[in-house]
């Protein structure tokens, strides 16, 4: 989010005479778990067969997220849920990019997600959350959404294995226009973004929902949601539903009028998440939902405080 897109070009550009290139192995600060946790991610090679593309496996491993799985309640059951929203997560020892609020280290992220297994969380899925939002289904009480916005590689390479080694669920939302077919391998002195063929290699982990198909850019600092002519948002929006048949929608920047309200009503968004730091709460506007926004200055302490305030 912020341009960050531009701005890490930037930065890139002054630092790539002194790259420092990655080697997991010998990064002796690191903890061995995490260290185990990544280095255990493994590729898989997908074979298509003809006229098939890895846009179309997406679309049939996506149908996943549409059930709802069954759940103990027996702990009570929750009237709030935090969501938590991620975005770019490089390892401490390779990100060259210290000051950007949008780069989180792999090792607090890491950290993150042991407090919430060792806690007892259940990581639920934008359907039963939605189901949950308009009263249809109970929930228990220790549940949190984890989110990623903007579709970053980092997250395949560094949230998918943590992700999993957790037995954990999660949600990224795409800017659909970044998404191409071929892979590419991880450089973390570039911005990157996931591949299709990415984006099929984790749907075990991840579902995939919207964050525009071509709109996550700023003008006069408003996001172009707010500041283009609503045609080209209402088109946009189509063609990014279309791409991750999906009706999740996490706003760029987290800019939206009544008009892009409208607009996302108008297409059958069923829920849409905000950059409004706080709780969701069971009846809460579907379109206007709060998240918490984690940075590299959100101590553990005040994570604490987003996940237990419920
Ligand atoms: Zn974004």
């Amino acid at each position: 989010m912020y341009n960050k897109k531009k701005a890490s070009t930037t930065i890139f550009i002054i630092l790539c005479i002194g790259l420092v290139s990655c080697n997991f192995s010998s990064t002796s600060s690191i903890n061995q778990d995490l260290l185990a946790i990544i280095n255990s991610l493994q590729k898989e090679y997908i074979v298509l067969n003809d006229n098939e593309t890895f846009h179309d496996l997406f679309i049939r491993g996506q149908a996943k997220y549409k059930v709802v799985r069954d759940f103990e309640l027996i702990n009570g059951v929750a009237d709030e849920i935090p969501v938590l929203m991620y975005h770019h997560l490089l390892l401490s020892s390779e990100n060259n990019f210290k000051g950007n609020s949008a780069i989180l280290d792999v090792e607090t992220f890491f950290e993150q997600m042991e407090i919430l297994f060792k806690s007892g969380y259940t990581t639920v899925t934008l359907l039963e959350f939605e189901k949950w939002l308009s009263g249809e289904i109970e929930l228990p009480k220790k549940s949190v959404s984890i989110t990623f916005d903007d579709g970053y590689l980092s997250n395949y390479i560094y949230a998918y294995p943590i992700l999993k080694n957790f037995n954990f669920k999660a949600s990224q939302f795409l800017i659909t226009n970044t998404a191409k077919e071929e892979s590419e391998p991880f450089d973390p002195n570039v911005l990157q973004y996931l591949t299709w063929e990415d984006i099929v290699s984790t749907l075990d982990v991840f579902e995939y929902s919207n964050h525009t198909h071509d709109l996550h850019h700023l003008e006069n600092n408003k996001g172009f949601m707010i500041s283009k002519p609503i045609d080209y948002v209402y088109e946009d929006t189509l063609e990014n539903m279309s791409l991750t048949n999906c009706k999740y929608f996490a706003y760029p920047y987290g800019h939206y009028n009544d008009e892009v309200l409208d607009i996302l009503e108008s297409v059958g968004i069923k829920m849409a998440f905000t950059v409004k730091s706080g709780p969701v709460k069971k009846g809460d506007s579907p379109l206007e939902l709060n998240r918490y926004g984690i940075f590299p200055s959100t101590s553990i302490s005040k994570f604490n405080y987003m996940i237990n305030n419920q």
